[in-house]
Formats: C-alpha cells, structure tokens, sequence
C-alpha cells in the first residue's frame, strides 16, 4: 500500500514510521514547497502532487490548514481519507460548531462575529468574560482574544476587526469563558464500515496555549461520557480515520472544546502505552484493513521537547523512558520531539516524572515541574 500525506511534518513521519511494519510506504505533500518529500528524510521524491496523487491507493491529511483547492483536488480522485469536509472542519471553527450543534454535542456558548454589532450582540448573548477565536488559521492558542468586562469591548475590537478584515472569509467565533477543571481529550478511529475505537482519555497540561505534558487517564464515567460524543462526531462526519476531540472538564460534565481530524499529539503516548499506536490505526483505518486493539497496556505520559535539541542522558538511562525526535531545526517554541514515559503503575509513573523534573530544565518542560517525590 502507497499512501499519500497531505503536509509533511512529523505527523507524516510517525505515521510512516508506523507503517513500515505493515509494509505501507508514505509519501507527504509538503505544502510550503509544494514538494513531494519523503516524510523521514525529507528528500524530494521527485514526482509532482499529480503523479503522487495518482500513484497512491490512498491520500490523508496530517493537518487541517490544507489549502481548499488542494483537498478538492485530492478528493477528486476518490481516495481521501477522510473527506474533505471533515478535514475543512477541523479548520474552520464555524463548521466545527456546526458539526458539534448538529451532533447532539455540547460546547461552550458562542456567536460568530463580522461586524461591531455581532460583537455587541455576542456580548449581551455569551456573555462575559469571553474568549474570542479567529475561525480560520487558529491554533494552539494563536489567535484569541479574552474579554474581562464590556468596558475593554472599545479597546480590543480594532484589532479584532484588523484580523477579520485581514484574511479572506475569516470572522471570530465569541465563546463563553469555561472555568474548566481540566483539559482532556479523546483520540479515537473509525474505520470505513463504521466501526469505532477508542484510546483511554489522555489529561492535558497546556503552557503558553502549547500543550507540555498529556497522560492516559482511568476514568470509566469520563470515559463513557466522552465515548458517546465521540461516536455522535464521527458519525456526523461520516469519518475514516483517526479523530482527536478536546473536551473541558467541568465538574465530572465535558464540553467539547475543538475537533482534530488527525492523530493528535495528545496521542502520541499510545506509541508505547497502547496496543496499537495512533499511527498506525489511522494508516489501518484509511487503507480499509482492520483496527488494531487500543487497549492501555500501561500507564503513560508524553512530554512536549519544546525548543530543545539536545536533552540530558539520564532521560536514556531512565526506565520507561522512549525519546522521538522529530528532526526539525531548533526554534525557539517548537516542537522538537517528545518524550513517551512509562510506568507499571500511576505512583510509578508520578515517582518517575519527579525524577525527571531533576534533571529537565524548568522553562522548557514546566509541566513535569508540578511533580514531586512521593
Ligand atoms: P484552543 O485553541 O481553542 O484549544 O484554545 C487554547 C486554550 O485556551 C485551551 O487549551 C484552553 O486552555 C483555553 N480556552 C479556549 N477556549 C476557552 C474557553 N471557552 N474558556 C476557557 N478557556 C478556554
């Protein structure tokens, strides 16, 4: 099997990684150079997006912000997975309310803003505070807004307007502010009969808007809860793949936060704490061959190298330690790689994220520092 990746970042690489097992080869589509790379080396392969797209048996997406055109174009063909009304909405926070109204799902309360008056009617209607999000190109905490009291309403709106006036198509979706308890997020697959799978929920820490630290969490009731809204999502969609939804807990009641039509980082432990990783259930799923069991074999978190190219041996030395480097050029902020961390148990996994905090310096992995010997 040839599949074709749509972005080649280390999505596409994981998953090709991932699928060398099961003899899939991955091609990606890098969408800067408008290049067909290959998604470990990132040497040219030549062939332009045409012959690529003929070449595969199936093309996929490892990102939402595909240019329309280029997901029309593929879909064409017949063989991309997931559709492209499923990828578009992962993009557009428009479409993803719609999606979530239409599927039964809750979410926070929102009204989508164009003019001063939206804003004014969003006011009286979310209410305050809120959190304003551009509905295109947002992500990772890019692109917001918070509003405190109306007073600030006059001070902020110039440069909402600015970014709403500056991209085609855009406008800004008004949320009501969620005094959530904790971030947490299902990843899940869906294969092209309908058949959906679940990963245990993953509790997310996010720094600065970028998420630091995820771990797999055993919380039946939670899980139950975010199951049906996960299957209610995936069905809407009428989706094959892997599927990411972020949820706010709020008191033991989820909302949906936003939709990720893509393995997601908040994955990336199931590399090594579950049966069948993300990567290759979605590569599974896409290329109609049948899942593999999600089951949590151990307890596990994924640390964000953020920024870093180096980090410390004792990180190899650690038991349960698995480093994924992504091989991208250091900048500061970026994601680099991450850390999969391993242990028997959750006092074992704790025990050795303190040990960790030891030795991973504070401002690149805050989150690991809330852990403490126990
Ligand atoms: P997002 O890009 O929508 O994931 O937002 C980035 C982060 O902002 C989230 O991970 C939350 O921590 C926070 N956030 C987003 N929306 C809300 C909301 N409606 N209420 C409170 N916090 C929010």
């Amino acid at each position: 099997m040839h599949v074709l990746v749509l972005g080649a970042g280390q999505l596409a690489r994981m998953m090709s990684l991932a699928g060398a097992p099961l003899n899939i080869r991955i091609s990606a589509f890098d969408v800067v150079s408008e290049k067909i790379v290959h998604p470990l080396t990132q040497e040219i392969l030549g062939s332009g997006l045409d012959t690529a797209i003929e070449q595969a048996d199936v093309i996929t997406a490892e990102f939402e912000h595909i240019p329309h055109d280029i997901l029309h174009h593929c879909e064409k063909s017949g063989k991309l997975l997931p559709g492209a009304q499923a990828i578009k909405t992962g993009g557009d926070r428009r479409l993803e309310k719609n999606i979530l109204d239409k599927s039964g799902v809750k979410s926070a309360k929102y009204y989508v803003i164009k003019t001063r008056d939206d804003f004014d009617h969003a006011i009286r209607h979310v209410g305050i505070p809120m959190v304003l999000k551009t509905a295109l190109g947002g992500y990772d905490g890019k692109g917001q807004w918070r509003l405190q009291t109306s007073s600030d309403a006059d001070e902020i709106w110039p440069e909402i307007q600015n970014s709403i006036d500056s991209t085609e198509n855009q406008a800004v979706v008004a949320e009501e502010f969620v005094p959530f308890d904790r971030e947490v997020s299902l990843v899940g697959v869906r294969d092209k009969t309908g058949k959906i799978v679940i990963y245990s929920l993953s509790e997310n820490i996010h720094t600065k808007g970028v998420l630091s630290l995820s771990t797999s969490i055993d919380d039946p009731e939670l899980q139950k809860q975010a199951h049906s809204m996960f299957s209610a999502v995936a069905n809407t969609l009428n989706y094959t793949g892997v599927l990411a939804l972020e949820f706010f807990d709020v008191g033991g009641k989820l909302l949906v936060n936003e939709i990720a039509p893509r393995v997601h980082n908040s994955g990336h432990w199931t590399q090594q704490g579950a049966e069948t990783c993300q990567f290759e259930n979605h590569l599974r799923a896409v290329c109609g061959l049948p899942l593999g069991s999600t089951k949590l074999i151990r307890p596990t978190s994924m640390i964000n190298i953020l920024g870093e190219d180096t980090l410390p041996e004792a990180i190899l030395e650690t038991d349960g330690c698995h480093i994924h480097w992504y091989g991208k050029e250091k900048r500061p902020g970026r994601k680099m790689g991450h850390i999969n961390v391993c242990a028997e148990d959750y006092t074992g996994l704790q025990q050795t994220l303190a040990s960790l905090a030891k030795v991973l310096d504070e401002e690149s992995f805050p989150a690991v520092h809330q852990f403490t010997e126990v």
